[in-house]
């Protein structure tokens, strides 16, 4: 093969296999799509544009690192779920009980953050995300579009040290929002991914929103020249919209002071009523059904649901507890 010379990079003059051998020389994915669509991805260059310049444009898109190094490899300080600090409690347990009656009740609860960066508790803040995505993408489908579809936007590479600071990743949010309802979407969230890869092949900076929405993307040919740039991939929903939204929410850019979830257009928070928040089931105790309540021990010795392999409820000798 050829070696890639600057004048191949003239805009439009290059047939499909120089297009791969460059995209290969740049260590470019080189399957058909993106092949095809890969002159989208940079500005048209006037005349003959040097190599390395498209190069610098590109943060090292071979630099590829393991899902536990993200925190150091990362791009700006973007991480995956589960990443972040724990509080000190988080992982620990606190009694709940009622003193009514003799014996007592009591029972031993984690203290749960739900935070998605938290180490110890990222799996339910997942959990309850994608039961939230599923209500409000359900419940925001009109009868026209009854199916929520799936789609990716993904910036043109010179844009990709734009998702740094917040100000300027704010402003490529809106840019996709606008461009998904320029491409015909109506309605629904968008969850940011700093990364691409997968545990096999490791991780890379490459940074794109995942859409789960309503509305259609329109024909490619007839959007292409007007999203300056920008991709927009329909995917639809190959699997049901819960294992999505699950899936969007488990490798999102997580950052402190960015929401991981927005809503936008039809599913917009002022344009739907808000999801009830799920009433904190109070726990009730099992013998008289009242409210159980955070309890002390103070009695000698060790609390006797200290503990960390005992037994999490129980009857208790009311003497040596109080409501705290
Ligand atoms: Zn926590
Ligand atoms: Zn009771």
């Amino acid at each position: 093969m050829d070696a890639v010379t600057t004048s191949d990079l003239e805009y439009h003059s290059i047939e499909v296999g120089r297009k791969r051998a460059i995209r290969e020389a740049l260590g470019l994915p080189t399957d058909p799509y993106s092949v095809k669509h890969s002159l989208r991805w940079t500005s048209p260059p006037v005349g003959n544009l040097p190599i390395e310049n498209l190069l610098h444009s590109d943060p090292d898109p071979g630099k590829r690192f393991a899902w536990e190094d993200c925190p150091v490899e990362g791009y700006a300080g973007w991480r995956f779920p589960g990443q972040g600090e724990a509080y000190p409690t988080c992982g620990t347990f606190y009694i709940m009980g009622c003193l009514e009656h003799r014996p007592g009740y009591a029972k031993k609860v984690k203290n749960n953050c739900a935070r998605a960066e938290c180490p110890d508790d990222y799996r339910t803040w997942l959990l309850k995300a994608t039961n939230k995505v599923v209500n409000r993408v359900t419940a925001g489908l009109p009868r026209a579009y009854s199916k929520a579809i799936h789609v990716t936007i993904s910036p043109p590479v010179e844009l990709w040290g734009r998702f740094g600071d917040k100000d300027s990743y704010m402003k490529m949010r809106r840019k996709a929002i606008k461009l998904a309802k320029k491409a015909g979407i109506v309605g629904g969230c968008l969850v940011f991914h700093p990364y691409r890869g997968n545990k096999k092949a490791g991780w890379r900076y490459a940074p794109h929103f995942h859409l789960l929405a309503t509305g259609w993307v329109k024909d490619y040919e007839k959007l292409k020249g007007s999203l300056g740039g920008w991709l927009v991939k329909n995917h639809r929903v190959r699997k049901s919209i819960g294992g999505t939204a699950y899936y969007m929410l488990s490798h999102a850019g997580i950052k402190a002071g960015n929401n991981v979830v927005s809503w936008f257009g039809s599913m917009a928070w002022n344009k739907l009523v808000k999801d009830p928040e799920d009433p904190a089931e109070a726990p009730v105790c099992p013998v008289c059904g009242g409210e159980l309540r955070k309890i002390a021990y103070l009695g000698e010795g060790d609390n006797p649901f200290s503990d960390p392999e005992g037994e999490g409820e129980g009857e208790i000798d009311c003497m040596w507890w109080s409501y705290v």
